[in-house]
């Protein structure tokens, strides 16, 4: 029996994680549940699953879930909050899904408590997978990719070292506007930027995909993740979905993982891992799917890759950067203040304008955020 931990129950990759729980419960069990500030769906979550203590962001949501629990769970508040429950003494692993960074402390706290990772918040490891991946070697524990594309590449590897690797080839849908030409973005609105063709996720998630910055985010977590520099990582557009990712090998030979989309999936292999279990969720029909194509993505509309790539093979604070300004690019996009196009270019602008500090203090990452923050809301 494995004791779990999640950050961001309530959320697309929370609510599949439960699944996978609700369907293992033989080996799986809650014992700490967190969310922003929707005590609605978490009280339903605590009635089902029984955690031990639960956590919500908000601080008065935090006290009115408190009122309605009674004794048991122990109802948590705020960022202390969060990291006291991915300590908690009966946790075995923390699946961190919180949207952006807040899962970052937490994430940390758990590695130095010995609790393995799962990690769904690329965010975490592209503000900080030097030291997040350090402090995971130095205490021994497991950091497990909860993301598809990185799930593959885990599945593929197999634990057989980066020198075994000669590229890594991450998957992309290509997202809604794979074939919109460049002069349609700017009248882009955010119900079509919503509208992705092969997965239901989260909102930032999913304006990522539209943008490619997803797929920007993935290769820097990628990086980390498998200790492989960018140069080495590779992106390639299947807009099928059924390729998850491929790992191409010194000699030549290529592994892929494949199967119907199905975050589910992921998820199980992340929280059972090393074993595999048996689950009917997934069945993967070819002759209905008929083909699998591949093309190269295009720079030139999605310049997002690009900014990545820079960003990933600079390293330093640049990739803290990147992250900080797109999080609040696609906020003043969903709130209609900028248009498509200038998501892309507002990131450009502050990686531009922004000093590196090289292989950086925890410290200097947070700062770097917080300036990149302040820089891509000036509009300068
Ligand atoms: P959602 O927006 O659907 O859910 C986010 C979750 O985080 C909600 O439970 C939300 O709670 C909670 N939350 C937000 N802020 C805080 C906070 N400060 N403290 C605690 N909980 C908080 O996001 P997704 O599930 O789509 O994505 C989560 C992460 O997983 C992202 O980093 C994304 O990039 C990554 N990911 C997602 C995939 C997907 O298929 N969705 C695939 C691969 C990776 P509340 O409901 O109260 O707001």
């Amino acid at each position: 029996m494995k004791n779990v931990v999640l950050l961001g129950s309530t959320g697309s990759i929370g609510t599949s994680t439960l699944k996978v729980v609700a369907d293992l419960p033989d080996r799986l069990r809650v014992v700490g549940l967190a969310a922003g500030r929707n005590a609605g769906p978490l009280l339903d979550q605590i009635r089902r699953f029984q955690p031990e203590a639960v956590c919500l962001s908000d601080p008065a949501a935090a006290a009115e879930l408190a009122r309605a629990v009674g004794s048991r769970p122990a109802v948590l508040a705020g960022p202390e909050g969060l990291v006291r429950l991915a300590t908690l003494p009966a946790a075995d692993i923390v699946l961190i899904a919180i949207v952006g960074t807040a899962g970052l402390q937490p994430a940390l706290a758990a590695i130095r408590a010995g609790k393995d990772l799962a990690v769904a918040s690329k965010e975490i490891l592209v503000l900080a997978g030097e030291i997040v991946m350090a402090e995971a070697r130095r205490h021994g524990v497991r950091v497990l990719p909860v993301d598809s594309e990185h799930s593959a590449i885990f599945q593929c590897l197999d634990g057989r070292p980066a020198a075994s690797v000669r590229r890594l080839w991450l998957t992309a849908s290509g997202g809604p506007f794979r074939q919109t030409p460049k002069s349609e973005f700017a009248a882009i609105t955010v119900e079509r930027a919503l509208a992705h063709p092969s997965w239901v996720m989260g909102r930032k998630i999913t304006i990522d995909s539209a943008t490619l910055f997803n797929k920007g985010l993935e290769m820097i977590e990628a990086r980390w993740l498998f200790d492989v520099e960018m140069a080495r990582v590779g992106v390639l557009v299947h807009p099928q979905s059924v390729v998850h990712s491929m790992v191409e090998f010194v000699d030549g030979s290529l592994l892929a993982q494949l199967s119907t989309p199905d975050m589910c999936l992921p998820i199980q292999c992340a929280l059972t891992y090393p074993e595999r279990v048996p689950s009917a969720r997934v069945q993967t029909d070819f002759t209905r799917i008929g083909q699998l194509t591949f093309e190269a993505p295009d720079e030139d509309r999605f310049p997002a890759l690009r900014l990545a790539r820079r960003a990933g093979t600079v390293g330093g604070t640049l990739p803290a950067v990147l992250n900080a300004a797109n999080e609040v690019a696609v906020e003043a996009f969903c709130a209609r203040r900028i248009n498509f196009p200038a998501i892309t270019e507002t990131v450009a602008r502050v990686m531009d304008r922004h000093q590196v500090v090289e292989h950086p203090t925890l410290e200097q990452l947070l700062e770097a955020d917080a300036w990149a923050r302040a820089a891509a809301r000036s509009g300068r």
